[in-house]
């Protein structure tokens, strides 16, 4: 396919000072160059996406005779490695249709503040619609998630929530209305999403979980999974996490404990699992084991105590994640690490990362699970 340079549109080009030019206004993406006969502003403004670069020199030799096609050439990789052309051919043949390709433009011009001329911004676009999301959890961090995911235009999500809608929840659930009290999360959810986005498929299922194979059960097919529910604690990140193992299907897991919001994604066989993570805070902390033993017995599920911007915040970075990770457009930031942000500094830290325990993790390694943080779910009395 012949190539079809375009000078990104999100990208200003203008003359600082006499045969300087600037390319590129944010930070990180600006640069200076000579330009004393006005060569390179001529060719950056005839990269619009209808030439190809054949056309493009044709067209500048009117003015610039000595220019080679070579040269050309080179400036475009140049441009191109620099983060400024992409390719309009490319665009055009992407699979999404107008419809989309208007819904989603404002996406579609951020994927291609990442992208070289090689790869297509539409093309992660479409690659992102077609990927499956399960959520597990309707609350405040699914129902939000949810919406972040169907604005990132992923076009197929599976709901798994028991609970129905309740008055209190209205301060934070926003895909909810006064109408939805009593009703089910799930169903609420799926008619919300359906007016936003009327091409989505939301599947629902009304269900508590309660084993690792209604994980498996539920999950099976997904892309990619969001827990976005936290009881039982222990055990259902527990649960989640052997079934996304088994299947080979990534996960980011977020929760918040009064002020403090944090989230980590688990990609299996790659990032440490969550059982890598205990078997690295027990090595850590000998009365590990003890610590969440305790928080079982006792059974504390303190009373929600939060305001909605708290919950947006660190959600968003969690569907920002998801984004990077489904996309590959920049490094994710909780790959095997979990990630706290401070509601009211409002500063992130990474609080600790693990490694993959090959030899020694029982869930996604050969470990024999004989430690005693693994006993803990054996104990029938804290399993339902
Ligand atoms: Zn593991």
């Amino acid at each position: 396919m012949d190539r079809r340079p375009l000078f990104k549109p999100v990208h200003p080009v203008y003359e600082v000072t006499e045969g300087i030019i600037r390319m590129g206004e944010a930070p990180g993406f600006t640069v200076e160059m000579e330009d004393e006969n006005g060569s390179i502003r001529k060719m950056v403004k005839l990269m619009d996406g209808t030439r190809n670069v054949g056309q493009i020199h044709n067209l500048l030799l009117v003015d610039y005779p000595e220019l080679t096609y070579e040269e050309i050439m080179e400036a475009v990789e140049a441009l191109s490695g620099l983060g400024f052309l992409m390719d309009q051919a490319k665009e055009e043949a992407s699979g999404l249709t107008l419809e989309q390709k208007e819904r989603y433009k404002a996406n579609i011009r951020y994927f291609s503040l990442f992208t070289n001329i090689d790869q297509s911004p539409s093309r992660l676009q479409e690659q992102l619609s077609g990927k499956k999301v399960t959520i597990l959890g309707m609350g405040a961090f699914g129902s939000t998630l949810l919406v972040n995911l169907v604005g990132v235009g992923i076009q197929h999500i599976k709901l798994v929530d028991f609970d129905r809608v309740e008055l209190s929840n209205l301060n934070r659930q926003i895909v909810f209305n006064e109408n939805d009290i009593g009703r089910l999360k799930v169903e609420a959810a799926r008619e919300f999403i359906a007016r936003l986005h009327s091409e989505v498929l939301i599947e629902t299922e009304t269900l508590q979980i309660k084993s690792s194979d209604d994980v498996e059960r539920v999950v099976a097919g997904s892309d990619f999974v969001v827990l976005a529910a936290d009881q039982p604690f222990f055990i259902l990140q527990r649960w989640v996490n052997r079934a996304c193992t088994n299947l080979q299907i990534p996960y980011i897991a977020g929760g918040f404990n009064l002020i403090e919001g944090q989230f980590f994604l688990v990609e299996p066989g790659k990032t440490g699992c969550i059982d890598c993570m205990h078997l690295h805070r027990y090595r850590q902390l000998e009365d590990y084991p003890q610590l969440i033993e305790n928080l079982l017995i006792t059974n504390f599920v303190p009373p929600t105590a939060t305001i909605a911007p708290n919950i947006m915040m660190i959600t968003g970075m969690m569907a920002s994640d998801a984004v990077r990770y489904l996309t590959g457009i920049a490094p994710v930031q909780s790959a095997g690490k979990l990630i706290l942000f401070d509601f009211n500094t409002l500063e992130k830290k990474v609080f600790f990362e693990w490694e993959r325990n090959e030899n020694e993790c029982p869930t996604c390694g050969m470990g024999s699970g004989t430690e005693p943080i693994f006993q803990i779910m054996r104990k029938e009395m804290y399993v339902e």
